[in-house]
């Protein structure tokens, strides 16, 4: 009975990992968008197959990824966006685990093209459960272009937990949404069972993105928030709904942290008890918030999927937004209208 304890190898290594990392297909479309975002991609564009486990694709025209580094991208802990774990009190990118790539991988078969400026052709990788099956010069733009195959295909246990196509296919168009409201310089283009679905143009307008995310009705009379900390280390900004608008649930506050989409249960609660008196009971506002904050006072490494953040100065997060609401919504209570009339 010796030997039993074995380290295992990378492919099962990273099919552990792609348990947390990807939940679901709409978990792979989040990661990829990610990885285009971070390579500064200008145009992002997004494609859905006949069902969304057979074929994903998310094609960009960002910086690309050179032939030596292709292979590197795939294996676990391999990331371009930081060295050390101090650089997480800096980080400006969504990406920094270097586990998604290797974790999608690992439970489909991935096709990955891409091509840097300072080469003259792309390089196409195909994976099949993790392993290399083939790779060739390819011809094509600047950028990367990867497709998602037969997610799950040896994992039977995670696509048992599929759901429906439609509640799958619903996951993916919200975190698209989503992305489109946090970064509307960026024109994305969402196609799905070759009929389109929406693009924006990338010309940094909110309106087009808040339409899609909360309907017409409701974007067109968001009402604008804004302020920062007296020592400009935290800047809120954000489309606050007329209490009129409330929901029953929390599902359409939408909260962003130097533009990642995050769960706080303290920024929503900051915002209802700012408007308390303003809402029925067991009623919830609609909104959208920007919240840019020094990276050091927040931990983002909490959770593989990065959606839970902790916040070190919540005090101060808290004043920050209750005054930004006031202002808007108690005009005649806020801090700023009382100096201003003396
Ligand atoms: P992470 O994003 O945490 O670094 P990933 O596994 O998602 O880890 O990606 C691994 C690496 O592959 C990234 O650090 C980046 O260098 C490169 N990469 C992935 N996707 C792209 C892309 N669309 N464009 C350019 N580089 C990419
Ligand atoms: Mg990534």
């Amino acid at each position: 009975m010796s030997n039993r304890i074995k380290i295992l190898d990378p492919i099962t290594a990273n099919q552990i990992a792609a348990g947390e990392v990807v939940e679901r297909p709409a978990s792979v479309i989040k990661e990829l968008v990610e990885n285009s975002i971070d390579a500064r991609a200008s145009k992002i564009e997004i494609e859905v197959g006949e069902s969304v486990l057979s074929y994903l694709r998310v094609f960009d025209n960002g910086m690309g990824i050179s032939k030596e580094d292709l292979p590197l991208a795939f294996q676990r802990h391999a990331t371009s966006k930081i060295t050390s774990i101090n650089d997480l009190n800096q980080l400006l990118t969504l990406g920094f685990r270097g586990e998604a790539l290797p974790s999608i991988a690992s439970v489909s078969e991935l096709e990955i093209s891409s091509r840097t400026a300072d080469s003259i052709n792309g390089w196409k990788f195909r994976f099949s459960g993790g392993h290399l099956v083939a790779e060739e010069a390819v011809g094509m733009p600047v950028g990367t272009d990867i497709i998602v195959r037969n997610l799950f295909f040896n994992t039977p246990a995670r696509k048992k937990h599929v759901k429906s196509e439609s509640t799958e296919l619903g996951h993916i168009k919200d975190i698209l949404l989503r992305f489109a409201l946090a970064y509307p310089e960026i024109a994305f283009k969402f196609t799905a069972a070759s009929s389109r679905q929406w693009q924006t143009d990338g010309k940094g307008d909110y309106f087009y993105p808040l339409v899609l995310n909360f309907g017409e009705e409701i974007a067109s009379k968001m009402l604008e928030v804004k302020g920062e900390s007296a020592d400009a280390s935290i800047k809120i900004h954000g489309f606050l709904a007329p209490p009129a608008f409330s929901r029953t649930t929390r599902l359409q506050q939408i909260i962003f942290v130097n533009r990642r989409l995050v769960r706080s249960r303290l920024i929503s609660s900051i915002v209802e008890k700012t408007l308390n008196t303003l809402l029925a009971i067991n009623r919830y506002p609609i909104f959208c918030l920007f919240i840019e904050i020094k990276p050091e006072i927040i931990d983002v490494n909490v959770h593989p999927t990065k959606m839970e953040i902790r916040f070190s100065e919540e005090d101060l997060i808290t004043k920050v937004i209750e005054s930004a609401v006031k202002e808007q919504f108690f005009p005649q209570q806020s801090a700023k209208t009382i100096i201003n009339s003396m």
